[in-house]
């Protein structure tokens, strides 16, 4: 060990002091304070609520519904994604605030679902908005709900700690 490394050492610094940056620090307070947005369009959309309910309790990870997407920093899409809705979806994730993100929650969001042949769902709601999770499963419990979102927490740790500057 070098001097400086022994000094360090002597005085208690290294055991007491951790280094980080503001991006590291940004992001993780960012992950733990994700706020979605209350955005049912079909079954999937009861699964998001139960998530929010007494017996999963969102909020202890940090994560409040909003009613509005100026207030909203996580767009959950849970349901099928119809082509009459799809300008609606983009009007409100544009009117979210950055940084934002997109979690597709069940398989009509992901990639059309029971309805990949059908003339009015879009098949998936990526062609119309950028996601950075997909939750499988028609429907995806509570529990998958969560699981997403800590994915999503994990992902904006890791783009921290990259240096990726969100606004
Ligand atoms: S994935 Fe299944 S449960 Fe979810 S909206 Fe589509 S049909 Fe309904």
């Amino acid at each position: 060990m070098d001097v400086k490394g022994k000094l360090l050492e002597d005085s208690g610094v290294q055991r007491n002091v951790f280094f980080t940056t503001i991006e590291q620090l940004k992001a993780w307070s960012r992950s733990r304070s994700l706020w979605p947005m209350t955005f049912g369009l079909a079954c999937c959309a009861i699964e998001m609520m139960g998530t929010g309910g007494a017996h999963y309790d969102l909020d202890r990870f940090g994560s409040f519904f909003r009613a509005s997407p100026r207030q909203s920093d996580v767009m959950i899409v849970s349901g099928t994604v119809t082509k009459k809705m799809a300008p609606v979806i983009k009007r409100l994730y544009e009117q979210m605030p950055e940084p934002k993100w997109v979690i597709a929650m069940g398989s009509c969001a992901t990639a059309g679902g029971p309805y990949v042949y059908s003339y009015s769902v879009v098949q998936g709601v990526d062609q119309v908005v950028p996601v950075d999770v997909y939750i499988p499963g028609c429907p995806p419990n509570p529990a998958a709900l969560i699981h997403g979102i800590r994915m999503l927490q994990e992902k904006i740790r890791e783009d921290g700690k990259r240096g990726k500057r969100v606004k």
